[in-house]
């Protein structure tokens, strides 16, 4: 019973050992996986780190070429938009695909789409394109175009990024070709006004070398003119520099609120005398309600003395020089009227113009012919006009407007 007993109790307790053994080993087993699983975990995720710090770098990196990028196209794109050059980008078919606000303003709004052909609408410029297609080398054509009157300066060049492609690039020419012709004409006007009195220096200085200085009545009188001859020459100088520095736009105004009597006054006062030298009474007409205008007074003041200075001129000894300014249409109209001689119909037209002298005998105090392309200048400078009314024997007005402050 005892053996039996033992029996059993061995025959359990070796069961529970064995039951107990296999327990540990399948959590060991588990154990053993779960490490293995947490060792690959870890490389995994140290490549996974260092994929993404590269990630980051690369994406930062990236950020920066295209904020790089982004800061080169909107200051190209400025560029382009302040350019006062128009520019215009077409692709192999010739079609536009870009064009800036200068090409717009040169050659119309619609342009994108169009063929180069059908924008820049002038034979001469479209021939340039076509020879830089062929040739795949710049090409350069100015042209003046037909309506807008603009003269144009067009590069086109092979478009290095697309086949067939071509830039084209027009420059406004107008404003230097103007100074140009000015040039070329106050340098023909100039030595054809020198001509005069230069030929008359001469024979006078002939007459005096050939005994005339020794002649007490012939020699003085000789001296005299050739005085008067040296002013009207330094005059001329004056005036021309005058005109030119106006003509190139080098006078800025120097805008003020006037009131209209007071030009007139300060005007009237500085050629008093010599009013009343020539025989001559001078009166002013101005209303005291008359609006103020804006003007540079010592310009406007120019302008009513060559006026003044002209009346003088042309007025025979006893006649009326008046002065007179009255209101109008956010304007104040200024007249310099006078009882001389007056200017043929026919000539009106053209006494603005440079060294334009109605007839050159009319006066003894001789003239350059500027003062009233001069003053012509100086009103339009102001955004105002001039014109001449006259009646021959009975005498002119010179009228002038100058724009009322704020009107
Ligand atoms: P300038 O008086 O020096 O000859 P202007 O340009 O002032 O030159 O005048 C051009 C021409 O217009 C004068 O030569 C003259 O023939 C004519 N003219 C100007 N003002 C008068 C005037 N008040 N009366 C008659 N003719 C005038």
């Amino acid at each position: 019973m005892t053996l039996k007993f033992l029996l059993l109790l061995f025959i359990f307790l070796a069961a529970w050992a064995g039951w107990r053994y296999f327990d540990l080993r399948r959590a060991v087993n588990a154990l053993t996986k779960q490490i293995e699983r947490g060792e690959e975990l870890s490389v995994v995720c140290s490549q996974l780190q260092e994929l993404v710090s590269a990630v980051r770098a690369e994406r930062s990196d990236y950020k920066a070429q295209l904020t790089d990028c982004e800061t080169q196209r909107s200051r190209l794109s400025a560029i382009l938009d302040q350019l006062t050059d128009g520019v215009l980008i077409a692709d192999a078919e010739g079609r536009i695909h870009f064009a800036n606000p200068a090409a717009h303003r040169l050659f119309g709004k619609s342009l994108l789409g169009h063929s180069v052909a059908e924008a820049i609408r002038h034979h001469s410029l479209i021939e340039a394109w076509w020879r830089c297609r062929e040739s795949g080398e710049l090409q350069t054509e100015t042209a003046e175009m037909p309506l807008s009157r603009h003269f144009l300066q067009l590069v086109v060049a092979p478009d290095c990024d697309v086949s067939g492609g071509t830039l084209l690039l027009a420059q406004d020419l107008t404003r230097i070709r103007r100074l140009e012709t000015i040039r070329r004409d106050f340098i023909s006007n100039l030595s054809h006004e020198l001509r005069t009195p230069l030929a008359s220096l001469k024979a006078l200085t002939n007459t005096l070398q050939d005994g005339a200085l020794s002649d007490p009545e012939a020699g003085p009188r000789f001296l005299s003119r050739i005085h008067t001859e040296v002013d009207a020459l330094a005059q001329m100088a004056q005036e021309m520099l005058d005109l030119s520095k106006i003509e190139s736009g080098q006078v800025k105004l120097e805008l003020r609120a006037v009131t209209p009597c007071k030009l007139l006054s300060s005007a009237a006062e500085r050629m008093g005398q010599q009013v009343k030298r020539a025989g001559l009474s001078l009166q002013i007409d101005c209303p005291s309600h008359l609006p103020t205008v804006q003007a540079d007074a010592l310009r406007v003041e120019q302008v009513l003395i060559n006026l003044i200075h002209n009346a003088v001129k042309f007025t025979q000894p006893g006649g009326e020089v008046t002065l007179l300014a009255e209101a109008g249409q956010g304007e104040v109209r200024f007249g310099v009227q006078d009882t001389g001689m007056g200017i043929p119909a026919d000539e009106l037209p053209r006494i603005f113009e440079r060294f334009y002298r109605v007839d050159k005998s009319r006066t003894s105090g001789g003239g350059t012919g500027l003062g009233l392309s001069i003053s012509r200048h100086l009103v339009e400078l102001h955004g105002g006009r001039i014109w001449a009314e006259s009646v021959e024997g009975k005498g002119s007005t010179f009228y002038f407007t100058l724009p009322v402050l704020n009107g």
